[in-house]
């Protein structure tokens, strides 16, 4: 608890403990039943627990805001007071009770949205307090804001990483839970890029940081977790408006409550009883609070978001989890989504020049890409690339590279670069993505790579019809024959080979067009060339985004892992919130409505009344609570 909840604590205990006193005190006939002196010893503890109320209903009123729960509990109670003052009946004790029961509830919902907000930063414990830089050989801790780009920091066994760099010494390995839901030891070693919020858990590393804190992994994500609550989704808009059409009809609602019944007695010669009904009319106001709807709503989301950051699934806004529990088409690409992207060499064939000089000229062509293709090559070459043989890189998206290397123009890239070169090539009948090279405008061979399935991409596939996805789409840049292989092996439904990244935006909108509107389609890239479609799609998905900041930045889910599971799992937590949310709303609305009629035809009392919203309002808030618990897989 914090100072603020424990003084509205105190406020409740003195109050409630002087309200028994002073029931106490009437009981037994030292109090009498009317009176101003009674009057006035039940006001203590009226504004005791009622004074911030009164006052943020009297702010209201003048700034022009007048249908709030502050304003309903203000009238309802002071409604109350007036009416056993002038009946003489010298029952305060109702509304003041009403108060404080009132109060118990908001410090409940306070303190419960205090605890989520509080167990969502604990379970993303991933922001590092420090940075360690060594000067004059001892350690000294830094604020990891104020180390800059290519500075070294160490970090120790145990420590997290503070900011994304490249390891200049030693060797370790990372714990990359924190970031990914999954503890998977990752080994490292010099050499190797490092992304910050994973744990050191073995060796000493010195790290080169090649980014500031404020761009690193680390930040990128707090920041996505902690702005994602302000993207409001559609259930949440429909409770505002609901609200600004609710409280006022209530009002509305109340006043004829208290007015048309007595007047129609008259009409019709009878007592007017103008008591009960006002005394209805103002329990009417107490039982339409809308508290529970307006509290457990946003907090239900901001559950599903934590918990959904929790298990490695970064979701960018309530909207976007919304969006994603009515997913019912999930459309993929293939290189680094389904399949792993580490490709291996198959085959060298047609080659003009001896087989170590081809791959040597097309890994120090591709040096500088960052396709797994061109990553699978320079492995393949396996010797340290000298890029001062290498000028004039161009990189063209989904074809392939062209270079000059050693003075020769080397093109490295599949048909359609050669087409586009005008180089004749020899098609390949192996299965495997092909590589053809052409140097100095001179076809020189090809290189077939074939890359391997994921692990559980099939598993996740079949996860996503179960949960039921109607339909799975692949789209590939590369070659038909290798498309419908993964295609087939995994069980996707449709395939689409051979496409430019253009065509993959183009494809995705024919698919948004066929579908119908509510159901929503989501893209799954890697974020490498397929930033465009991310964007399209309804839903964009982007996995194994650890450090691909086009990805993080263009999806809006992403994806820690680059697991295909983690797409089942995210639908099944956004529909897991989403199913609380709507309990929420409709178990609140019913009891609500029921409430209102029982006080309308004066079956409930005020005290009913309070209890039921107060009782509605925990249950809600607990039950959006569950949203932030997520089952492993
Ligand atoms: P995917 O849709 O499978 O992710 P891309 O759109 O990234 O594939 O690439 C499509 C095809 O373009 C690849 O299969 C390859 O033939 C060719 N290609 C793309 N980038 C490169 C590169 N850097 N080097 C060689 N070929 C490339
Ligand atoms: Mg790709």
């Amino acid at each position: 608890m914090n100072k603020k909840q424990k003084k509205m604590l105190i406020r409740i205990l003195v109050s409630a403990a002087l309200l028994g006193a002073l029931n106490y005190l009437g009981n037994i006939s030292i109090l009498p039943q009317t009176g101003m002196l009674r009057f006035a010893l039940y006001m203590v503890p009226y504004l005791i627990i009622g004074y911030d109320i009164l006052k943020k209903a009297w702010k209201g009123i003048r700034n022009g805001q007048v249908f709030d729960e502050a304003f309903l509990m203000t009238v309802a109670t002071i409604g109350a007071i007036i009416l056993a003052l002038y009946s003489g009946s010298g029952d305060y004790l109702e509304a003041i009770a009403v108060m404080l029961l009132y109060q118990i509830g908001e410090l409940f919902q306070s303190y419960a949205v205090g605890k989520s907000r509080r167990n969502i930063s604990e379970l993303m414990d991933i922001r590092p307090d420090y940075a360690n830089i060594e000067r004059d050989g001892a350690l000294e801790q830094v604020d990891p804001d104020e180390v800059e780009i290519g500075s070294i920091i160490v970090v120790q066994p145990g420590e997290k990483v503070p900011i994304d760099g490249v390891v200049v010494e030693g060797s370790s390995t990372l714990n990359t839970a924190a970031l990914t839901g999954e503890s998977l030891p990752c080994d490292v070693e010099t050499g190797d890029e490092i992304i910050s919020g994973c744990i050191n858990e073995s060796g000493v590393l010195k790290i080169r940081t090649t980014k500031e804190f404020g761009d690193s992994t680390v930040s990128k994500i707090l920041d996505l977790v902690e702005n994602a609550s302000s993207r409001k989704s559609k259930s949440e808009d429909f409770i505002t408006k609901f609200a600004r059409v609710y409280t006022p009809a209530v009002v509305y609602a109340a006043i004829a409550l208290a007015i048309i019944p007595p007047v129609a007695s008259l009409l019709m010669g009878n007592a007017a009883a103008w008591n009960v009904w006002i005394y209805r009319a103002l329990t009417f106001l107490v039982a339409s609070c809308p508290c529970a709807l307006v509290v457990s709503i946003p907090l239900s989301f901001f559950a599903g978001i934590g918990g959904a950051s929790n298990a490695g699934v970064l979701v960018k806004g309530s909207n976007y989890l919304e969006l994603l529990s009515k997913t019912k088409i999930v459309v993929f690409d293939k290189t680094g989504t389904l399949t792993q992207g580490v490709f291996e060499v198959s085959g060298i064939h047609h080659s003009e020049i001896s087989d170590e000089q081809l791959v040597e000229y097309a890994a120090l062509a591709e040096s500088a890409s960052s396709h797994p293709i061109s990553k699978s090559l320079q492995k393949a070459y396996g010797k340290a690339i000298d890029r001062s043989r290498v000028s004039d890189i161009q990189e063209i998206s989904g074809k392939g590279v062209t270079a000059t290397v050693d003075g020769h123009s080397v093109a490295a890239g599949n048909d359609k670069l050669m087409t586009a070169l005008g180089v004749d090539y020899v098609s390949c009948h192996f299965v495997g993505t092909i590589i053809h090279l052409a140097i100095d405008g001179k076809y020189a061979g090809h290189i077939v790579i074939s890359d391997i399935e994921k692990p559980h991409s099939k598993e996740a596939i079949r996860k996503l019809k179960a949960s039921g996805v109607r339909k799975t789409v692949m789209l590939t840049g590369d070659s038909a024959k290798v498309a419908e292989q993964v295609a087939a092996s995994l069980g996707i439904d449709q395939v689409y080979a051979q496409l430019l990244p253009a065509d993959k935006v183009a494809k995705v909108e024919e698919l948004l067009q066929e579908k119908s509107e509510n159901e929503m389609l989501a893209f799954v890239g890697d974020g490498i060339n397929d930033a465009p479609v991310l964007r399209r799609a309804d839903i964009g998905i982007a996995m194994g985004a650890m450090g691909s900041d086009a990805a993080i930045e263009a999806a809006d889910v992403v994806l820690m892992d680059d697991d295909p599971m983690q797409i089942a799992k995210a639908i099944r937590i956004s529909r897991k919130s989403l199913r609380i949310v709507y309990q929420n709303i409709v178990f609140s609305i019913v009891v609500k409505l029921l409430c209102l009629i029982l006080v309308a035809v004066g079956v409930a009392n005020m005290w009913i009344a309070v209890f039921a919203d107060v009782g509605v309002m925990i249950l809600a808030v607990l039950n959006a609570i569950r949203a932030l618990f997520v089952k492993k897989l």
